[in-house]
């Protein structure tokens, strides 16, 4: 079980030409800032939970497992 908790800090900003492919969608994140969670990189509009399809982006955490993401009400389902 791991559970990160998302805030502003937990965004990068990149300026590197490193492309990071978005977990979610597979497509390369060309956005000034993306999340980046246990090594894995989301856009933050695909940064979703995976039952109720909310935006984590705008939520304080987040809950990460299988590489799947999970608002709080979900993961502790
Ligand atoms: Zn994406
Ligand atoms: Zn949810």
């Amino acid at each position: 079980m791991r559970h990160f908790t998302l805030c502003k800090n937990g965004m990068k900003r990149y300026k590197t030409t490193e492309l990071r492919i978005c977990t979610a969608c597979g497509e390369p994140i060309a956005d000034k800032y993306l999340f980046d969670i246990d090594g894995c990189a989301w856009h933050g509009s695909c940064l979703r939970c995976t039952v109720c399809l909310t935006l984590l982006e705008r939520q304080p955490s987040c809950y990460f497992r299988d590489r799947q993401v999970y608002c709080r009400a979900d993961y502790l389902k």
